[in-house]
């Protein structure tokens, strides 16, 4: 429910309060404490007990995966902010390039009395709430061109789609082979963790180590099997880590041209630029996006030496490229875009 990603905090609360799901009062549950349910080891079956983690026996509440889908719906949650006032769209996305302070959005009605007409104009402008502020605001189609023309800056040509999945495909292959082995050494890896734990209860049993020693150990070896069982998840999600945020860099990327030619509903502009930058500061009606990493490179230009290499991809040879493709130091932070 909460794994797919369409419930609020608010919706999970009542709806587990229809369920009959409440606090120790009857009340509905406090978001607070539903995160922290939902982020409690307990409910994938470890149990933290007298200083010591147990693997509980009782029947998992939810799966792992579940469980791991869980958190990153909340991490993405928690960075998006509600934005439907009025429909201003593009409310959270800005803040103002003189003062700092965030960008809000009005409607504005206009009466023409010529023509008998009632007009709707919606401005953004700065909410003027951290101190005394000059900036004035922008007309809301004007701020649409500036953001379409912020992602458009960022955009990989299309025609490279091709080539650069194909480059893609060869080090996915790599990358899968190496995932297999890196998974076959975390199971063997955990599977002389399960004997070390054995050996170390059969020592207490025999008297051999007293109970204080036994917990210290046996509470040092646990967590690392926790910490292997995390790898394994990990691996299991994205390999070693940068293949899948960069593919889905590439494509977003990519998308950026497609998105920048079309014609999309300011929400859709919104969610895009959230992709490609963190922040946006708006001057003197200008908007000035700080750029997410890669998009950031892209936006460097094709001056930078990495990315001359890759304009220049045709005329080397594919594996010079894929290289310098490679080493482009990305960490994920952009969100996969559908
Ligand atoms: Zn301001």
């Amino acid at each position: 429910m909460f794994a797919n990603g369409n419930k609020s905090f608010t919706d999970i609360s009542i709806y587990l309060f229809k369920n009959g799901f409440t606090d120790k009062y009857g009340r509905q549950l406090k978001i607070d404490r539903l995160k922290n349910a939902l982020s409690n080891k307990f409910y994938i079956g470890i149990i933290y007990y007298g200083g010591e983690y147990y693997e509980g026996k009782h029947k998992l509440f939810i799966s792992k995966t579940l469980f791991d889908q869980v958190q990153k719906q909340f991490k993405l949650r928690e960075r998006a902010r509600p934005n439907n006032k009025h429909h201003l769209s593009f409310l959270g996305l800005m803040k103002c390039g003189e003062c700092k302070a965030s960008i809000t959005g009005e409607m504005k009605t206009k009466f023409y009395k010529g023509t008998q007409r009632k007009a709707e104009y919606i401005y953004y402008g700065c909410t003027k709430k951290l101190k005394n502020c000059l900036q004035k605001p922008i007309p809301e189609p004007e701020l649409e061109l500036q953001i379409t023309k912020a992602i458009s800056d960022v955009a990989l040509p299309e025609e490279w789609a091709d080539d650069w999945h194909k480059w893609l495909k060869g080090d996915e292959l790599q990358e899968k082979q190496l995932k297999e082995e890196n998974l076959q050494n975390l199971d063997e890896e955990i599977k002389a963790l399960d004997q070390k734990l054995n050996f170390l209860l059969d020592s207490y049993l025999d008297n051999v180590i007293d109970a204080d020693i036994y917990k210290k150990k046996k509470n040092e070896l646990f967590e690392e099997k926790l910490r292997k069982q995390e790898e394994i998840t990990k691996f299991q999600a994205n390999g070693s880590g940068w293949l899948g945020p960069f593919r889905e860099f590439i494509d977003s990327a990519m998308r950026c041209e497609k998105i920048a030619r079309a014609k999309n509903t300011n929400e859709e502009l919104a969610f895009f630029a959230k992709t490609v930058g963190s922040d946006f500061f708006l001057t003197d009606r200008q908007l000035f996006p700080a750029y997410n990493l890669g998009f950031a490179e892209l936006y460097s230009g094709f001056s930078s030496p990495s990315l001359k290499t890759l304009a220049l991809g045709k005329s080397h040879s594919e594996r010079d490229t894929r290289i310098e493709l490679a080493s482009l130091p990305w960490e994920g932070s952009i969100l996969p875009v559908y």
